[in-house]
Parts: C-alpha cells; sequence; structure tokens
C-alpha cells in the first residue's frame, strides 16, 4: 500500500478535548473523526484494526461452534414491550417512530430480537445448543460519551447469543465461550482480569466481566496479588492489603475498563416472551440462554492504551494496521527510492506492508511512522546504495543493519 493513498490526515496538535494517550493518538495520527458527541468515523487506519480485531473473534467464536449472522438495527418497540426493557431502559435507549407513527429503537444489544427469532423456530430439544453471533454498530445513548471510543453513543459490538435446553449445556457452552474470549484478549496482547460482576441492564443470573486494567478505567477492580480470585468494587469491596476472600494472596485495586461480558442470563427473555421448547420427557420449556458481548471498538482503543510509548503507538502484531512499514529517506526519482519501492514490492507478495512514497522530509515521516506505529520498520537511506537496509523493531527498539531484503524477510518471517 502506497502512504499517498492512504487517508490518514493527522494534526499537528493535540486535541484539547482528549485526555487519554490513545485517544490523542487516534486523533493525532488521523485514525477516527468525530461527527458528533460520540459518533465517529473510523477512518482507514482504524478500520483496519477493526477488522483484525473482528477476524481474532470471529476465528475464535467459530472454532467453538458459533455461527455468525446479522440482525436488523431498527427494532420494534412491542419486542421490548414483551421484555419488560422499553420503560426500564430509559434514556439510554435511542427510540424513533417511523411516517405511520409506529415506535421503534436502534438496538443498544438484541435480546429482544434474537429471543423473537428462537421461539419462532426452535421448538424440539433436538434443535438444541445452538450459538449465533453478529458484529454490528450499536446503539446507546449515553449520559457521558468519553474517551473517543471507550464510550460512544455508537459503536461496534460482537453479540453472542446460546440456547440450551438443560443448565447443565449452558455451563459447558459458558465456560466454552470463556476460554475464547481468553483466547481473543490474549491474541490482542491484553493485560486484563476477569471478575465478578453485577448484571445491570442485560440481568441474568452469572456474569463476568473481562476488565482491561488502564488508568483511564472508570471501574475499580479488587483483585488478589496471588490468584485469579477478582471482583468489581460494586459486590465486593475490600480494603487494599487485606487477604484475599479465596485465601491467596492479598486484595490490590486497579483501574478498568470492561471490554467483554459474559452472562448467563436463564430464562430472563425466554419466559417473558414464551420462547419455549418441548424437552426429552415432552414438556413445555422455556429456552435456557445465554449472552456474551465484546466491544470491538471499544478494544481497539483499550489495546492502544496499553500499547503507546510516550506519544507512539506500537501496535501487537496481530492487530497491527500494517505488517511492515518502509521509509525511503531520499526523493522519488533517487536511487534509494527505487529500492525501497522493489522492496515493498516483493515483500507485499507476502506482507502488509504500508510504503512510504510521500514527498515529505525524513522528519515529517517519522513523526507520522511513529503515530501508525508498525512493530517492523525498514529505513532505506544513504547507506541503501552500499546495500545497508536498516531495520527497526519497535516494540523492544533493536536495530539491525542487513545487507540484502531476503535476509530481512527472513527475519521478520522469524
Ligand atoms: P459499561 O459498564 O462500560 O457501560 P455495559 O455493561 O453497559 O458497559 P454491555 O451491555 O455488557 O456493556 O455491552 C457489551 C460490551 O459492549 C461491553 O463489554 C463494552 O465492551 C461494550 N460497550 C458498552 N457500552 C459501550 C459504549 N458506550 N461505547 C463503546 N463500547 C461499549
Ligand atoms: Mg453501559
Amino acid at each position: 500500500m502506497k502512504q499517498t493513498l492512504l487517508f490518514a490526515p493527522t494534526l499537528r496538535e493535540i486535541p484539547k478535548e482528549a485526555e487519554a494517550v490513545s485517544h490523542q493518538i487516534l486523533l493525532k495520527g488521523g485514525y477516527i473523526k468525530q461527527l458528533a458527541a460520540g459518533v465517529y468515523t473510523y477512518l482507514p487506519l482504524a478500520y483496519r484494526i477493526i477488522r483484525k480485531i473482528e477476524d481474532i473473534v470471529r476465528e475464535e467464536l467459530n472454532k467453538i461452534g458459533c455461527t455468525e449472522f446479522l440482525m436488523p438495527t431498527m427494532q420494534p418497540k412491542d419486542l421490548w414491550v414483551e421484555s419488560g426493557r422499553w420503560n426500564d431502559y430509559g434514556k439510554e435507549l435511542m427510540r424513533l417512530s417511523d411516517r405511520h407513527d409506529r415506535d421503534f429503537c436502534l438496538g443498544p444489544t438484541h435480546e429482544e430480537v434474537v429471543t423473537s427469532l428462537v421461539r419462532d423456530f426452535i421448538t424440539s430439544y433436538k434443535k438444541l445448543p445452538l450459538a449465533l453471533y453478529q458484529i454490528q454498530t450499536k446503539f446507546r445513548d449515553e449520559f457521558r460519551p468519553r474517551f473517543g471510543l471507550m464510550r460512544g453513543r455508537e459503536f461496534i459490538m460482537k453479540d453472542l447469543y446460546t440456547f440450551h435446553a438443560t443448565e447443565e449445556d449452558l455451563d459447558i457452552w459458558y465456560h466454552k465461550v470463556r476460554k475464547a474470549y481468553q483466547n481473543i484478549f490474549d491474541r490482542c496482547d491484553l493485560h486484563y482480569r476477569i471478575v465478578n460482576a453485577a448484571s445491570g441492564n442485560i440481568g441474568g443470573k452469572h456474569s463476568e466481566e473481562f476488565m482491561i486494567l488502564c488508568d483511564i478505567g472508570e471501574d475499580t477492580i479488587v483483585y488478589s496479588d496471588e490468584s485469579d480470585f477478582a471482583s468489581n468494587t460494586e459486590l465486593c469491596d475490600l480494603p487494599v492489603g487485606a487477604p484475599s476472600p479465596d485465601g491467596k494472596g492479598h486484595i490490590k485495586h486497579a483501574k478498568g475498563i470492561e471490554a467483554g461480558h459474559i452472562f448467563k442470563l436463564g430464562t430472563k427473555y425466554s419466559e417473558p416472551m414464551k420462547a419455549y421448547f418441548v424437552n426429552q420427557n415432552q414438556e413445555q420449556k422455556p429456552i435456557i440462554m445465554g449472552c456474551y458481548g465484546i466491544g470491538i471498538s471499544r478494544l481497539l482503543m483499550a489495546i492502544l492504551e496499553q500499547h503507546y510509548d510516550g506519544s507512539k503507538a506500537i501496535w501487537p502484531q496481530e492487530v497491527a494496521p500494517y505488517t511492515i512499514h518502509i521509509i525511503p529517506l531520499e526523493k522519488e526519482g533517487s536511487e534509494s527510492f527505487a529500492l525501497a519501492a522493489s522492496l515493498a514490492q516483493k515483500l507485499e507478495q507476502k506482507y502488509e506492508v504500508l510504503f512510504d512514497d510521500r514527498d515529505e522530509r525524513p522528519g515529517v515521516k517519522f513523526n507520522d511512522a511513529d503515530l501508525i506505529g508498525i512493530n517492523n520498520r525498514i529505513v532505506v537511506g544513504k547507506k541503501a546504495s552500499q546495500g545497508i537496509l536498516e531495520y527497526k523493531r519497535l516494540r523492544d527498539g533493536l536495530m539491525i543493519e542487513f545487507s540484502n531484503f531476503e535476509e530481512i524477510a527472513s527475519y521478520i518471517e522469524k
């Protein structure tokens, strides 16, 4: 990809409204552009990262037997009246009416729609279990949209719903999804804790949150310094240094932001919405459900919040917008530029390469490269005519000089 064709409108000044470093980098580097409070355009760099996060999520969910589909954003009021949430959800629900004065909302989540779907088709235990997910734009009229993509009013979420004939089967799936989530967060190179949580607006019996530890987090979590014990302070408010309730280690506090949430819903929706099936004993029973969310756009910013150095981004390999950044220091027409171009062409057959072909001074190119944060950087400068290419790995600052591109290619491969 030629950088002249990449639309990443960078800013010189750090925008005042951006408190978090990740937010500053996203605005400065031309990743996102605000349209209204809590409403953003994902420019090409951000959108590439989002697609990579989505692909990781898809891979891990497909692996455990989940199937992707897509439900409508527009949801009729009637369904929300049936579940009791047309009133309960309050002002966060974005409401609208059509030309015939029929009321709708823009989906903040999809329990109602998915429950109405399965009640029409799943009538027997023979059709269970079932696990359906979608990746879609959600709408919530947040009281205080904040920190850019962290708390938007329009944001991308992955929501998975599972359906079961028995509680035991829900437990099995809950744990499968939990493990898949761990894989997803690990692949995004995130430092996180799984905490017991209050179920909030969505309700249900048991739920856990995947909290990403970072200073701009709006929640406080208590956790043990020696075990997996962790909880939201809403549920368990222990002071720092207290013995952990599981008997292992002592309590610490940390700020965190919720990036994923898994719930055992039970029959909270199937009961009032009459989604029944016939079990093995020929009895009518409400379908037992689980639901599981991941904030894809929030994750983008959370990953950056854990992967910057000063004002530079350093994206984890699996979600980086490109794999290799090639930066020629001399202008088009020079021998070293031509060399860089042919190197880019060759590496592009195998990797996602960003080639800085812009007519800019090296200082400008390096500044922008630091905002784009691609871990593998190849600088093609004056030494190139003697056959020397400089490789820099951002993650640890490692620098190596290579004398030909095959060497670089095989090095990056490793
Ligand atoms: P929060 O406590 O942060 O408001 P929530 O409990 O309302 O989150 P869920 O209803 O569980 O969130 O939604 C699933 C996931 O969607 C969350 O784990 C989070 O990653 C993401 N999410 C929720 N609200 C927003 C938002 N306003 N902007 C971006 N992502 C969000
Ligand atoms: Mg919320």
